[in-house]
């Protein structure tokens, strides 16, 4: 038996055990292993990956590993769960919208905020407590200006992206001003561009990547803070 498969009998031992951490690991080591032709059996690794996830208190991680299962293959049960919990922004749909809409935003200035430092992450909780603070502030102002309610996630998302927090930490080395040289591009601007077909992507423009689904909800989804600040985007 090969490695990966090896891994992936345990992996589902364990699963049925409810040793998640175990079954996690094994998971991890299929998935490593496997060559990328065995789309299907990737995507349904993906698929338990996901369950594991959850049940270990990371439902965020945990669409992560669904989008990569829908990825694989468009049917199948990883392509279920990515559609069932995933929101306009491709992230972990919440009770209503305006609270997707405010996650949304938060993971775009947060991403915007961490791109322009140089160590790329929260130094600590205290600094995190005070730019989720002024980012929630700058969502306030922003709901009340604009009907958010009656407009398309494309549209929002080019609002969030337009509307500049003027964080105090981030001023003294901001890309903008410091030029390119110690600048760094922060990755909330970044401009997605499909090489094969020669295009920019716009957010509901396909995804190059084939899965069938808009750039927005796939390879472009953003990705949520937990994953922003783990580094594991
Ligand atoms: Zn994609």
């Amino acid at each position: 038996m090969n490695d990966w498969q090896h891994n992936y009998r345990l992996a589902r031992i364990n699963l049925k055990r409810g040793d998640s951490v175990a079954a996690m690991k094994h998971l991890q080591g299929a998935i490593d292993a496997c060559p990328v032709t065995q789309r299907i059996e990737l995507s349904r690794m993906f698929y338990y990956l996901g369950m594991v996830l959850v049940r270990l208190g990371k439902p965020p991680v945990a669409l992560k590993s669904w989008a990569s299962a829908f990825k694989l293959a468009k049917r199948g049960y990883g392509a279920r769960m990515y559609g069932r919990f995933s929101n306009g922004y491709g992230m972990v749909k919440c009770q209503d919208s305006a609270t997707d809409d405010f996650y949304a935003f938060r993971s775009v200035q947060t991403s915007r905020y961490l791109g322009s430092k140089e160590s790329r992450c929260f130094q600590s909780g205290t600094e995190r407590d005070m730019v989720f603070v002024l980012i929630a502030d700058a969502f306030l102002r922003l709901r009340k200006s604009y009907p958010l309610a009656s407009m398309g996630c494309k549209e929002k998302l080019a609002l969030y992206r337009r509307a500049k927090i003027s964080f105090p930490l981030v001023s003294r080395n901001d890309p903008q001003e410091a030029g390119v040289e110690g600048g760094i591009c922060p990755s909330a601007d970044v401009v997605a561009v499909d090489f094969v077909m020669n295009r920019v992507l716009d957010d509901d423009s396909r995804c190059s990547c084939g899965s069938g689904k808009p750039y927005r909800l796939c390879c472009g989804r953003l990705p949520s803070c937990f994953e922003i600040e783990n580094g594991s985007f």
